[in-house]
């Protein structure tokens, strides 16, 4: 069987766009190569669960538009196959008066950002959203929801009828005259054309295929705790710190997911390995890939305060109790369990700055998304309308099918 595109990857992403592609290529022949036994094994499942509002990030970013579309799509979908989510609300809480030319900073940027509905709340209204949480003024953003992306990742998939091989990781790919054979675990796979979607592996995949990319991925863990059932009633929805104004994550938060149970976190530290969820976990490859790079410690040499502090909160449950408790006075510490880990991959360049965007690089016969930080999950359906679109058009397909939507 020869394919027409081969996507590799099960997360979001690669779901989003086997998705995508069978919208506009409705008799294509599409294979998703998936490395573990299941999809949605890594970023996708392991992460807050939060549709974003893209309050965030920099104005005309692909970040900003990407997620405000994809967030209105992913509700509509959401809605359609009846996946569970609740458009819910969050609060971003500033809790010392220092931080109050920050909160207001932010509330400008999502307004210049086209969020609907955010507003200034002075500290007598945030306990009419949040009655435990304390603050001297906060921004509500009722754009902002939950969902399960594990969910939407299995149910794309489904809908795209793409042939999925699991425990096929990509192993080798070789350039043929028409297209590429793809070397995996499971089989040799023939194909005209490649979309990499590959997380935490993409620098890995790209330079497979004879790309020298600009950027590497480093891998940061995440850690989460669990309030315990008695404590869940003080959080009703989701409660966010101020982000650090330069370190790359959004603080230690409070979610509510869509099972009722609430999490706390994550942290940001350094990870010896891209894919193992436990503190001990610990790659050769991974560690050496990333302390090898003059970029890792570039940026770890810029942020080493922040990352000080993430992990020393990383080994001290207190201290992570601490900035939950910034947020909600009554959360105590026998309030926390240990919860579960997510790894994100981020791009570092060999400056040491992170890649804040989205970022593919396209070739004759291939595409490699090979930035895809949150928001890409709540991205993920106008992402993959953006890559298809770019990948079809740069390929003068031959399958000629409009290109509709983005
Ligand atoms: C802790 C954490 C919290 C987050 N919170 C949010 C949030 O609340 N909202 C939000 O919108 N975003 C959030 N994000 C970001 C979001 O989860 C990611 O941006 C998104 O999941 C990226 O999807 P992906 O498909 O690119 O990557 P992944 O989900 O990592 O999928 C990549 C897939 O490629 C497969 N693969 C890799 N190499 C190979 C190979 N050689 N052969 C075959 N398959 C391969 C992997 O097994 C994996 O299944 C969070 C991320 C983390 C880590």
């Amino acid at each position: 069987m020869r394919y027409d595109v081969a996507i590799i990857g099960a997360g979001i992403v690669g779901s989003a766009v086997a998705y995508r592609l069978r919208q506009v290529l409705p008799s294509a022949q599409i294979l998703v190569l998936e490395k573990e036994p299941t999809p949605a094994a890594h970023q996708t499942g392991r992460n807050s669960g939060v549709i974003h509002s893209g309050i965030y990030y920099r104005p005309g970013s692909l970040k900003v538009r990407l997620c405000a579309k994809g967030r209105e799509m992913l509700y509509a979908f959401a809605q359609e196959e009846g996946i569970p989510h609740e458009r819910c609300g969050k609060l971003i809480v500033a809790t010392e008066r220092e931080e109050l030319p920050r909160l207001q900073a932010l509330l400008e940027r999502g307004q210049q950002n086209g969020i609907l509905g955010i507003r200034l709340l002075p500290p007598e209204e945030i306990t009419e959203y949040e009655p435990h949480c304390r603050g001297v003024g906060a921004i509500y953003v009722p754009v902002t929801g939950i969902i399960d992306f594990r969910a939407v990742a299995r149910r794309l998939l489904e809908k795209s009828k793409a042939a999925l091989y699991t425990n096929a990781e990509v192993q080798a790919l070789r350039r043929e005259a028409h297209g590429y054979f793809v070397e995996t675990q499971a089989g040799t796979f023939q194909t005209a054309y490649v979309i990499a979607c590959a997380g935490l592996q993409a620098d890995r995949i790209a330079r497979m295929d004879g790309l020298n990319p600009p950027l590497r991925i480093v891998p940061f863990r995440g850690d989460y705790y669990e309030l315990r059932p008695e404590a869940r009633h003080k959080v009703r929805n989701l409660i966010y710190p101020l982000p650090h104004p330069t370190y790359p994550v959004l603080g230690v938060h409070l979610t509510r997911i869509v099972n009722g149970e609430v999490e706390v976190g994550p942290n940001a530290v350094f990870a010896w390995a891209r894919e193992k969820y436990s503190r001990a976990g610990v790659s050769l490859r991974d560690t050496w890939d990333a302390l090898s790079y003059t970029g890792t410690w570039r940026f770890l040499a810029k942020h080493w305060k922040e990352g000080w502090a993430e992990y020393r909160r990383a080994l001290s449950k207190r201290l992570f109790w601490k900035s939950a408790q910034r947020l909600v006075p009554s959360i105590e510490e026998e309030d926390l369990i240990p919860g579960r880990m997510g790894i994100r991959a981020l791009a570092i360049t060999q400056q040491g700055t992170f890649w804040d965007d989205f970022y593919f690089a396209i070739q004759e016969r291939s595409l490699h998304v090979l930035n895809a930080p949150s928001p890409a999950a709540t991205a993920s359906l106008a992402l993959a309308e953006a890559i298809v679109e770019k990948a079809l058009s740069t390929w003068q397909f031959s399958i000629s099918v409009p290109v509709s939507g983005s």
